[in-house]
C-alpha cells in the first residue's frame, strides 16, 4: 500500500485511539507526506486508572493539549466533535441517526482515498457506536451522486476479552525500524501512557507490531482489516 499522495482519514473514538490502533500508519504517512485528517469523536473529563490508583481524573483541556503536540510534530489536521462531559463515554445513548449524519457530512466533505475505524467489537460502548454509525454513514451509493470511499479499513486493538469476535488481520503496514516511533507518540498522551502489563502501554504497543510483524515475515507491521476495497 502506498501513502504517498494519499489522503487518509482516521475516526477515532477518543484521543489516543488513534495511535493505540494507527501510530504506525500515521509515522508513514508523515514520512510519505500523505494528507492525514483524524476525526475524533468525543473527549471530556473521565475518571482515570493510572498505575497505582483508581480515583484520578482526566479533564478534555488536559487531552487536547496533548494532541496539540502530538498533531504539531506529526503534521496533521483534526477535529473533536462533542467535547460535552455529558457525552464522552456515552455515545451509546446518543440516537445513531445523528452519529451518522456528523460522520457522514465528515467523510464527505474530506472525501479520503483511505479511511480507517475502530475495532467493532471492543469492549469500548463508545467504539462499537462509531463503528456502526460509520458503516451506515458509508452505505453504497451511486458514485456520481456522492464521492465513493474506495479502500475502508478497521484498526487494531490491544484489549483482547474475547467475548465478541477476535481481531482478525488481513492488510498489514510494514513499520520495520519505526516500531518504537508508537511508544513515543503514546508518551506525548501522559495522561493516557500507562506500564506494563497494561494493554495500551508503549512497550505493548510495540510488542504488538512484532507479532504482527511475524505475520507478514518482518520485524514489525501494523495490522488492519479490509472492509471494502476498490481496485482500479
Ligand atoms: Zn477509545
Amino acid at each position: 500500500m502506498k501513502l504517498k499522495n494519499k489522503k487518509i482519514m482516521i475516526i477515532s473514538p477518543h484521543l489516543d485511539d488513534e495511535i493505540i490502533g494507527c501510530g504506525g500508519l500515521i509515522d508513514k504517512a508523515f514520512r510519505d507526506k500523505a494528507e492525514l485528517f483524524i476525526f475524533y469523536i468525543t473527549s471530556g473529563k473521565a475518571r482515570n486508572i493510572d498505575n497505582n490508583k483508581v480515583d484520578g481524573e482526566t479533564k478534555h483541556e488536559t487531552r487536547v493539549s496533548e494532541l496539540k503536540k502530538i498533531s504539531d510534530k506529526w503534521n496533521f489536521k483534526w477535529e473533536i466533535l462533542y467535547t460535552e462531559d455529558s457525552i464522552f463515554l456515552k455515545l451509546d445513548t446518543l440516537p445513531q441517526r445523528e452519529l451518522i449524519d456528523k460522520i457522514e457530512d465528515k467523510i464527505y466533505s474530506i472525501k479520503p482515498d483511505i479511511l480507517l475505524l475502530p475495532f467493532k467489537d471492543s469492549y469500548n460502548q463508545d467504539h462499537r457506536a462509531v463503528f456502526t454509525a460509520a458503516i451506515a454513514a458509508l452505505r453504497p451509493i451511486p458514485a456520481k451522486i456522492r464521492q465513493f470511499v474506495p479502500m475502508v479499513l478497521m484498526y487494531d486493538e490491544p484489549y483482547t476479552w474475547s467475548v465478541g469476535d477476535i481481531f482478525k488481520p488481513n492488510i498489514y503496514l510494514d513499520i520495520s525500524g519505526f516500531e518504537e516511533n508508537k511508544a513515543k507518540m503514546m508518551s506525548y498522551y501522559a495522561s493516557q501512557d500507562r506500564q506494563d502489563p497494561f494493554p495500551r502501554s508503549g512497550n505493548n504497543l510495540v510488542r504488538m507490531t512484532r507479532i504482527r510483524g511475524a505475520e507478514i515475515g518482518v520485524m514489525a507491521a501494523e495490522a488492519y482489516t479490509l472492509l471494502r476495497g476498490v481496485i482500479n
